[in-house]
């Protein structure tokens, strides 16, 4: 146990040193978030075990050509497939911004390797794994070790039960620990869009959880639900197999509607109306189309299946809550704390900065506001939202402010803000996104900051 000095907001408080108090950790899950928090609580003393139910490490990023045997993810006995990757995918941010804070995710220069700026899927679990392997985080982890239950206990214990998966070996674990930081990710879970006359219709339908190649799709007339970056590449995926693909957007302006320019497979369409016992699919501006296939890209559900009697923490409309900064139940913090639940941000960095607040104020040494203030903030955030018209399953979208989020984690945990050149790469690649999402990962006119960027990058670099 060390003797440091608390910080509380951003400061530290002189004269009155206090002794860390170094806790024994659970971490649900081991993809980018829960690498990273492994990293942060060892960093800061904590002893720490990190279940992963899948063979490796890397979560998302660990591609699957299976399916699961309800390709809508209905089903709840369904096997579960976790990572929702499809084949063609790259990044959709550059490498040089998804990259964690003191570890840059630059090109190896090995020829095995991906040295594209938006690289292909692969590579990003390649940059994970160099990223265990750098801060020695494997020996941490138990894989095929899939938790199925986390409650409280008195005196702010947590139980923890897991379960091995691998071959014959189902053996389970019963454990006590001093906190939990669940990080099982939240692209799995799928959210289906409600169609009327959908019972009827006669179709398949299909969650872009499950989508992965265009061939099964070959001469198929397919609509497409959603306007999410999953749906904008699937989309073009699809055209290159597919005899049509009809996009239904909610979010779209009117003047884009129809025919796609550069493809002769491709229409835009208002939302769907209506789909038909004789398989007609309309949409809302009275067109209509004979489909075979309806493929939900329309996001993914919280889902914790192995959080019992926690009723101070709770998922209602996709909002999980109540939570202080997205991250503490006030009535459990520190013990029970999430990470990476935002949206719609740079999720890498994020992560590292949840995670070294969750480390600093599981040891003392970052002073949370007491329950009632915690609960306030969160009110007042909720009645913001509220007054804003903002939907309960938005609120963990904090794209437009994510970066004031991750400053103010940065000035809680004593760390440096977040990087001028990694906003400004990310608004720029934002912008070009929207403007050619066919080229956005191969033409950039934002060089002046990879110089900055890569200038920053030579302190970590040897
Ligand atoms: P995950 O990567 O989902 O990891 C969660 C882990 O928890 C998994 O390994 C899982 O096996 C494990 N787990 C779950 N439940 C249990 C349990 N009960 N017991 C034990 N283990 C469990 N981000 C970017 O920065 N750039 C991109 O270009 C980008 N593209 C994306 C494209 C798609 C299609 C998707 C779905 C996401 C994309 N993301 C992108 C976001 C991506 O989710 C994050 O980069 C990151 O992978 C999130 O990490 P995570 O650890 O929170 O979750």
């Amino acid at each position: 146990k060390l003797t440091t000095y608390p910080i509380h907001h951003g400061s530290p408080i002189p004269m009155t040193p206090i002794q860390l108090t170094l806790k024994k950790v659970a971490v649900v899950g081991g993809g980018a978030a829960g690498l990273v928090v492994a990293r942060e609580l060892r960093r800061e003393g904590h002893k720490v075990v990190v279940f992963e139910r899948g063979a490796q490490s890397g979560g998302t990023w660990v591609y699957s050509p299976e399916i699961e045997s309800d390709p809508l993810g209905l089903d709840p006995t369904r096997k579960i497939v976790h990572s929702s990757l499809y084949s063609s995918l790259r990044t959709n941010l550059p490498r040089e911004v998804m990259g964690f804070g003191d570890f840059p995710f630059v090109a190896s220069g090995k020829t095995d390797r991906d040295s594209r700026r938006f690289p292909g899927h692969e590579e990003v679990l390649r940059y994970l794994e160099d990223f265990a392997n750098e801060f020695e985080l494997h020996e941490l982890i138990r894989y095929q070790t899939e938790v199925s239950h986390v409650g409280f206990e008195t005196q702010g214990k947590w139980k923890v039960k897991s379960r091995r998966n691998a071959g014959n070996d189902g053996s389970e674990f019963d454990e006590t620990y001093d906190a939990v930081v669940v990080c099982n990710g939240h692209y799995t879970e799928p959210r289906i869009a409600e169609i009327p006359g959908i019972e009827l219709w006669p179709g398949r339908q299909i969650h872009s959880h499950n989508y992965r190649i265009s061939e099964p799709y070959q001469d198929q007339v397919v609509v497409l639900i959603g306007s999410s970056a999953s749906a904008v590449d699937i989309c073009r995926d699809l055209s290159r197999s597919a005899k049509e693909v009809h996009v239904a957007s909610r979010s779209k302006p009117e003047g884009s509607f129809g025919k796609q320019a550069g493809y002769d497979n491709l229409w835009l369409h208002p939302m769907i109306e209506r789909a038909h016992e004789d398989g007609r699919v309309t949409f809302q501006d009275g067109n209509m189309v004979l489909a075979q296939v309806i493929l939900h890209c329309t996001g993914y559900k919280y889902h914790f299946p192995f959080l019992h009697n926690i009723a101070a923490v709770e998922v209602d409309d996709n909002r999980v809550g109540p939570l202080y900064k997205h991250v503490f139940p006030p009535a459990l913090a520190p013990g029970i704390s999430f990470v990476g639940l935002p949206w719609k941000v740079v999720p890498f960095i994020l992560c590292e900065l949840q995670s070294r607040w969750i480390a600093g104020t599981l040891s003392g040494r970052i002073l949370l506001p007491s329950e009632e203030k915690m609960m306030e903030d969160i009110e007042a955030f909720y009645s913001k939202l509220n007054a804003a018209g903002v939907p309960k399953r938005y609120t963990h979208n904090i794209g437009d402010h994510q970066f004031d989020y991750d400053d103010w984690l940065a000035a809680e945990t004593g760390s440096p803000p977040i990087e001028e050149w990694r906003k400004g790469m990310y608004r720029a690649c934002s912008l070009r996104r929207r403007a050619q999402p066919e080229t956005y990962r191969d033409e950039w006119d934002d060089d002046d900051w990879i110089s900055v960027a890569y200038q920053d990058f030579k302190q970590y670099l040897s």
